[in-house]
């Protein structure tokens, strides 16, 4: 997380790549050869996600040990408090902490399948503000900590197609300060479609105190039916354009993910262009529109590019 302030503070362009723990074994070891592939393009940082409900924890700390001690890339660890007892979070952080690891995104998680609302566990905690606490008051500034930001505010507070309430919007951006006042040196942002929003909740945090590094999280559109699930699930908006883009291609699998490359390369060219030089991708545990992206905005070479990738990206961005 220095790296990234220090990336920050001088202005070089820096960019992070976040996995999901694969279901098998065989699908782990393919993750570790895409990871490998894209680590040689120089991410910033890789962070591995905790399942829903702690349901990956086992792996997600195996994972994150490799990544740190084997692919040697600066690893962030996600930790939610879904039915975790305070000794099961320390147990995770010792472990992280014996390992090397520095970095964790401190999280409330989201209900265990089958519950619409989120239940603190006997012994835990209730939200990320009291993780963020926790780990600074028991390990002092060993981490560094990484909390979730929300540009369209979190989805319990978001009311079908009019988005939050002015009200719960700023109820949330208080809250969000709390958490960095509380010790959390970065905010990485959940997915979003419309870059003025995400420019609108970086200036209003701004207003209103934080002053850390706000990365926005990208994701790429690799897929129709997984964008429609994302967003529905996240309740995101999804600007009209968008819609009248992808509602004719939305069959053609290769049309889509041009389509995906074109207008992540679009909302990056947006973003750095407003003074911002972090981008997190949410890969999806897939590399082809990451790295296409991010050869459309120079920031990787082409040259290690085709060395790299069995697929090369289409070199005149985005036609349909
Ligand atoms: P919190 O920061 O605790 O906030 C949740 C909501 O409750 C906010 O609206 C906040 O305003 C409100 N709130 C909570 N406490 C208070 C309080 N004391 N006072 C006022 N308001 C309060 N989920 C996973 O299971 N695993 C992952 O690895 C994972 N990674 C994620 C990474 C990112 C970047 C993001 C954005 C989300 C991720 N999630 C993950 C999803 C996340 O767990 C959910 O969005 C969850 O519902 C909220 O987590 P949080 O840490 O944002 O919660």
């Amino acid at each position: 997380i220095e790296k990234i302030q220090e990336a920050a503070a001088n202005g070089r362009t820096v960019f992070s790549f976040e996995y999901f723990p694969p279901r098998t074994e065989e699908g782990v070891e393919n993750l570790f050869e895409r990871m490998d592939r894209m680590v040689a393009h120089g991410p910033n940082f890789c962070d591995i996600t905790w399942g829903a409900g702690g349901s990956t924890a086992d792996v997600t700390l195996d994972i994150a040990n490799r990544m740190q001690n084997m692919v040697c890339v600066e690893t962030m660890m996600h930790l939610t408090c879904t039915n975790m007892p305070v000794e099961k979070i320390d147990s995770a952080l010792d472990t992280i902490k014996s390992n090397g690891i520095q970095n964790v995104l401190a999280l409330r998680g989201d209900p265990p399948h089958g519950q619409d609302k989120f239940v603190q566990v006997a012994g835990g905690f209730s939200c990320a503000l009291d993780l963020v606490q926790h780990i600074k008051a028991k390990y002092g500034d060993y981490f560094g900590i990484t909390v979730a930001g929300y540009p369209e505010a979190h989805p319990e507070v978001i009311l079908g197609e009019e988005g939050a309430t002015e009200e719960a919007y700023s109820n949330d951006l208080a809250y969000l300060k709390r958490k960095v006042d509380a010790g959390a040196d970065l905010i990485v942002t959940q997915l979003f479609y419309d870059t003025d929003m995400f420019l609108k909740f970086v200036n209003d945090c701004r207003q209103i105190g934080i002053t850390c590094p706000i990365v926005p999280g990208i994701m790429p559109i690799n897929n129709y039916k997984g964008f429609i699930r994302m967003t529905g699930f996240c309740k995101t908006k999804i600007p009209a354009e968008i819609t009248a883009a992808l509602d004719p291609i939305k069959d053609n699998e290769e049309a889509v993910k041009a389509y995906g490359i074109h207008l992540g390369t679009e909302m990056c060219k947006k973003i750095l262009a407003s003074g911002i030089n972090t981008l997190h991708l949410y890969t999806l545990n897939m590399e082809k529109t990451a790295l296409a992206i991010l050869m459309n905005l120079g920031l990787i070479e082409e040259s290690k590019l085709s060395r790299t990738l069995p697929w090369r990206p289409p070199t005149n961005v985005f036609r349909v």
